[in-house]
């Protein structure tokens, strides 16, 4: 039976690295029947529609319950904040998962990185709840904070409000522990500010103790966000999954994807209760679309997450393991990872089709070790 995902090539590079994955994808044998949707800037180009997120898109995914997404542009200035956060809003993907690990041959500084990012995807300064400098609601803003703080805005502000609620940490904090366990790995970090922000990150980081303290076979740690990035830095080895709220985690995630080798190779999940989303960390990076030299890695291995979570574990085991051989033998990568030698786009998914026919790459090892 073939599995029924929705595919979204998206904007930008989308398109050339959307062909690239599926190719390699549907050369591990696992059979995919893909429904292919329009969502973004090419799509409102083309239609002269002026959502960028038709509700079709958002049925299709419902529908399968499974999707393979490229990166989509968001018009500026015209009213959407980005198709990104409103199709996580939509879906209700409230966990965003990165892992960010450093393969041999992807030129990094950092050696042995291995860790992932659990961010919260539907709270915080991403609710989309603003208020702007002059408007009437930021003058009945200014009349409730005046009633109810020692404080005063300074008149020429504009706020966005930051909602952090117990149910959102909760299952934000409980998905971390569960990930945890279930991909053998022995430490949930939760970042925060609440040093600072009291109420919104005191309330996250009171909600992970109490989670925390249901899984006493997981250890538990506690790191505010500077001191977090710092450590990242300094010794990211130590760290193993981290838990965040929506914009550290959004932060958080680049700076990890720069330990162990940029944007090209961090591929990501944003997981629902009724629908997962499979796409990678990166843009659309539009200076370098349509040239055919995008590195499509970042959206293979989050292929690769998919064909873990439906369970098709040798075929994940098969690929990670030819992404492996051909990234370490360094012959066949884009130019983000070989500047003076790279190859295109196709080149580099026909490498590792190539490999996984070696009747030597197998599909077996470890499969914590996949993404
Ligand atoms: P957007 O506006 O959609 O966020 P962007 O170009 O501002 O696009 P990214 O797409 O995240 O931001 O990428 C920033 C830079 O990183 C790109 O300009 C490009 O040089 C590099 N980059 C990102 N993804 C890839 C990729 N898959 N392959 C090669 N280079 C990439």
């Amino acid at each position: 039976m073939a599995y029924r995902v929705t595919l979204i090539p998206g904007d930008g590079i989308g398109p050339e690295i959307t062909d690239a994955t599926v190719r390699v994808l549907e050369a591990t044998g696992v059979a995919f029947e893909w429904e292919r949707v329009e969502a973004g800037l090419s799509y409102m180009e083309k239609t002269g529609d002026t959502n960028p997120l038709p509700d079709s898109v958002l049925e299709s995914i419902r529908r399968n319950k499974l999707a393979l997404k490229a990166p989509i542009g968001t018009p500026i200035g015209k009213g959407f904040r980005s198709v990104n956060v409103a199709l996580r809003q939509g879906l209700d993907l409230y966990a965003c998962v990165r892992p960010c690990k450093v393969y041999p041959g992807v030129p990094s500084r950092y050696a042995a990185v291995n860790l992932v990012i659990i961010r919260e995807n539907t709270e915080d300064l991403y609710a989309g709840i603003e208020f702007d400098k002059g408007s009437e609601a930021m003058k009945d803003l200014d009349a409730l904070v005046a009633k109810h703080s020692t404080k005063a805005l300074p008149k020429d502000a504009a706020v966005s409000l930051k909602p952090i609620s117990e149910a959102g940490s909760r299952r934000i904090v409980e998905f971390a522990f569960k990930y945890a366990k279930d991909n053998n790995r022995r430490k949930v970090t939760a970042i925060h500010k609440a040093n600072i922000m009291k109420f919104s990150d005191g309330l996250f980081l009171r909600v992970a103790r109490e989670v925390a303290e249901l899984h006493p076979e997981i250890e538990f740690e506690e790191m505010i966000v500077d001191a977090a990035c710092m450590n990242l830095v300094v010794r990211p080895e130590s760290f193993d999954v981290m838990v965040l709220g929506n914009l550290y985690g959004d932060i958080v995630s680049d700076l990890c994807a720069g330990l162990v080798g940029g944007l090209g190779v961090a591929p990501g999940a944003n997981v629902g209760t009724h629908a997962t989303v499979f796409e990678a960390t990166h843009g659309t990076a539009p200076m370098i679309a349509g040239k055919g030299i995008a590195n499509p890695l970042a959206m293979l291995l989050s292929g690769l997450m998919m064909l873990k979570q439906i369970g098709e574990d040798v075929a994940a085991k098969k690929l990670e393991n030819a992404i492996k051989i051909v990234l370490r033998e360094g012959k066949s990568l884009t130019a983000d990872l070989a500047p003076t030698n790279g190859v295109g786009t196709n080149a580099f998914a026909d490498a590792i089709i190539e490999t996984m026919k070696r009747r030597s790459v197998s599909g077996t090892g470890q499969l914590a070790d996949i993404v």
